[in-house]
């Protein structure tokens, strides 16, 4: 025996992507349920650059000001070396980056984002939202989409966006692609508060983003919630994953990896949590990701390395260009699913790549080392070119104009 439950919009997973996508759907008016697995809407991890791409699709949703409420807006963004301690390059993110992009870069709370994500969802009377519905199969309709649930539920949907991460079940059904790409790093990550770090770890003033790179390994640290508590990733490339070993990136992984680091990097590895540790992933670019009324979005669609900081910036964007796309086709699922994955697949898939070889520049040894970083010591620190084609998105002309909701619509 099953409940089957009408949805016009169904969004599988309540993650950063899905309840954008929530908001951004709803904001021009249409109805949308979002089934999240967890037993509760929010975010484990800790914390998360974002953009002025971000930025912008933030402010189109209406919850800039509240996810920058506790935010904190670094000076720069720092390329150090974890071997010697010198600085490699920098990034200015004060004036002249504001004028550029329009919004400044910031650092947030997972959490922060979330929850205002999620409040916003709450807030619209055109938004559903359960936990505890683990989406484990779907079927694809003439127009729409019937998806099953664990716990048997069943929902018949007009359309359907599968927001539900790496390892969605919804892109299963739809592409079958080859598993994950998993990178054999991994990553350790937390907060600590800010005043353990300059007791314990000699950390001085933390005003930066700053990245800490060495051979096959990096260290991220910056400032959350108005700079009192340090967020700190530690990165590294498993010697027992790459000999095909089944349990890999261990504490003791960990210790050796950063062995030979400078003390200012050694401080923060002593600090760091090693409560839970995550393996990276990604999947090689998708070209489409639709298929009539069920499409994919965020990591679902473009799972990607964390190393450009882009993941969830690009979902975002998603959303906004999804829902743009739905409410320029007037509501009409199919071509607009078709068209917002053409328009999105080339970008995501660039950044897909980029954060690729980002990850090969910051692990880079030995005289490839030095090389990258006479380089990158020649360039200035307001030198914005390498930047603009993600921050400056959607750029000007580009469809981001405010939209205003209109009555509820089903597809
Ligand atoms: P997810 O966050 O994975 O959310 C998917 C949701 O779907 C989850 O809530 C999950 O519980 C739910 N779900 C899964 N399966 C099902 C199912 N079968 N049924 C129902 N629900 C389901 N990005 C940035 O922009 N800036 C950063 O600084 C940054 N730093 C990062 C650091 C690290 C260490 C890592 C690993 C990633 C980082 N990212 C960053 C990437 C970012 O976290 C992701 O790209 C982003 O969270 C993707 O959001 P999403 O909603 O698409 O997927």
């Amino acid at each position: 025996m099953t409940d089957l439950v009408k949805a016009p919009f169904l969004v599988a997973g309540g993650g950063i992507g899905g309840l954008a996508a929530a908001l951004a759907l709803s904001r021009h008016g249409y109805r949308v349920h979002v089934l999240e697995r967890a037993e509760a809407f929010g975010e484990i991890g800790a914390g998360l650059q974002l953009a002025p791409n971000a930025s912008r699709m933030l402010e189109r949703l209406g919850v800039l000001e509240q996810v920058t409420a506790d935010a904190f807006f670094p000076r720069r963004l720092v390329l150090m070396d974890a071997l010697s301690g010198e600085q490699i390059t920098a990034l200015e993110t004060g004036e002249a980056f504001a004028q550029r992009y329009g919004h400044r870069y910031f650092v947030t709370h997972r959490a922060d984002l979330l929850q205002a994500l999620f409040d916003a969802c709450k807030a619209s009377e055109h938004v559903t939202l359960e936990s505890s519905k683990e989406v484990v199969d779907v079927e694809k309709l003439p127009r729409g989409a019937r998806v099953s649930c664990a716990d048997g539920t069943v929902y018949e949907c007009g359309a359907l966006i599968g927001a539900d991460g790496l390892r969605s079940v919804v892109r299963e059904r739809l592409v079958g692609d080859a598993e994950p790409v998993c990178s054999g790093y991994v990553a350790y990550r937390g907060t600590v508060p800010m005043a353990d770090m300059q007791a314990k770890a000699g950390l001085d003033r933390l005003d930066d983003m700053v990245i800490w790179a060495g051979p096959g390994l990096h260290l991220v640290q910056y400032p959350v919630r108005r700079g009192e508590l340090c967020n700190q990733v530690a990165v590294f490339r498993s010697p027992a994953h790459a000999a095909g070993l089944p349990v890999w990136g261990t504490e003791e992984e960990l210790e050796a990896a950063f062995a030979d680091v400078c003390p200012e990097v050694a401080g923060g590895i002593a600090m760091i949590d090693r409560s839970r540790r995550w393996p990276m992933f990604d999947r090689p670019p998708l070209e489409g990701w639709t298929d009539n009324h069920v499409t994919l979005l965020g990591d679902a669609a473009h799972p990607m390395l964390q190393y450009i900081a882009q993941g969830a910036c690009q979902a975002l964007e998603d959303a906004v260009v999804l829902a743009d796309s739905v409410h320029a086709h007037g509501g009409e699922v199919a071509p607009a699913f078709s068209a917002y994955a053409a328009q999105r697949a080339p970008r995501t898939g660039r950044v897909q790549t980029t954060a690729r070889l980002f990850g090969d520049v910051l692990h880079i040894g030995g005289v490839g080392a030095s090389m990258r970083s006479a380089l990158l010591r020649q360039r200035a620190h307001d030198d914005f070119r390498d930047t603009d084609w993600i921050y400056a998105y959607p750029g000007p002309g580009a469809p981001g104009e405010e939209a205003q909701p209109a009555a509820c619509r089903t597809p």
